[in-house]
């Protein structure tokens, strides 16, 4: 009999899924490394089983422990499977722009959520990243995951996401191109992909409101780049450790309204019913026409499900409130 011995096991090992339409003035292929195939239906189960691994091994998570982490969802969702396989509880922090079914679905698989508000400094003891931070302290038996700084979070890209690219394009790939948050995913597979052809280039998706792109050009971190913005799941106000500056060649950045736009045509046109940053991504993708020519293979990472945006990206009143359409 073939079968999986619990549901961590169906983690990974996700389809590579070309892009037809979307793509059509494109010179080369485009592919979409597609981890909503994953059980918690993001590529963040990966790397959330890695860090539980890794923290057991060396006694930070122990038995019967409390896991939190300050997340918008897709990390809480692969943290959440893996507890109630393994036996741990959860406490997650979230900001109060992410979605509703993110928390709802947090909930529903027996995490405990708190929701802080978006719009204040990370340094502000409101904010998601102080709450969890402090709570990690406070709370007897717990382990504050941190996935911004836990390299575990790098090294479960480094592991599994990379290699199963570089296999499944047999090392064709030129180029790979992909939305950054915690900079796990990109500084994973990239560094994973120019071990093995150092000509593979490594793009990343930024959006209007974050600091990443400013700073990987001057090494500047312009308070000035920081401000509220819609799309969900990449972008950030700090430098989390996991982003890997050196081996990221370039960063293009989107803006909330198309990023919005191309999360339903990846729907409309392609059949890939996907989440927010899979817009973002597919959008920076076109932005960066002029870097591909004929023979080139161009992966792009797609990290989440469209379920989780029925509620905005999904809802033409609220894309119409948004100003994003007529
Ligand atoms: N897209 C979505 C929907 C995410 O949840 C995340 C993680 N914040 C990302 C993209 C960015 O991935 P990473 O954290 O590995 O950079």
């Amino acid at each position: 009999m073939d079968y999986a011995k619990n549901i961590l096991e169906t983690i990974g090992n996700t389809p590579l899924v070309k892009i037809n339409k979307l793509t059509e003035d494109l010179p080369c292929l485009v592919l979409a490394k597609y981890e909503t195939f994953n059980p918690g239906n993001s590529v963040k189960d990966r790397m959330a089983l890695t860090m539980i691994e890794d923290a057991e091994a060396d006694g930070r998570l122990k038995p019967g422990g409390t896991i939190i982490e300050g997340t918008s969802g897709n990390t809480g969702m692969g943290l959440a499977l893996a507890a109630i396989v393994k036996g741990y509880k959860c406490i997650f922090v979230m900001a109060d722009k992410q979605s509703k079914e993110k928390t709802d679905i947090l909930r529903a698989v027996g995490a405990e959520v708190i929701v802080c508000p978006t719009d204040v400094d990370p340094t502000d003891p409101r904010s998601y990243y102080s709450v969890s931070k402090r709570l990690g302290e406070e709370i007897p038996n717990s382990w504050y995951v941190n996935q911004y700084d836990n390299l575990s979070n790098t090294k479960a890209h480094y592991q599994s996401t990379g290699p199963e690219i570089w296999n499944q394009t047999e090392g064709k790939i030129t180029h790979f191109v992909v939305g950054v948050g915690t900079g796990g995913t990109i500084s994973g597979v990239g560094r994973y992909l120019k071990e093995q052809n150092p000509d593979v280039k490594v793009w990343g998706i930024d959006t209007y409101g974050s600091v990443f792109k400013k700073y990987h050009e001057t090494g500047i971190f312009d308070e000035k780049e920081i401000y509220p913005y819609v799309t969900e799941g990449i972008g950030e106000d700090i430098l989390p450790k996991n982003v890997d500056f050196d081996i990221i060649d370039g960063f293009t950045k989107v803006t909330d309204k198309d990023a919005a736009v191309y999360t339903q045509l990846l729907a409309k046109k392609e059949g890939m019913f996907l989440g927010n940053s899979a817009g973002a991504a597919i959008k920076g993708l076109l932005q960066l026409k002029e870097q591909f020519t004929k023979d080139d293979v161009v992966v792009v990472l797609f990290h989440d499900h469209g379920s989780r945006y029925v509620g905005k990206m999904f809802n033409d009143e609220w894309m119409k409130k948004m100003g994003y359409i007529d």
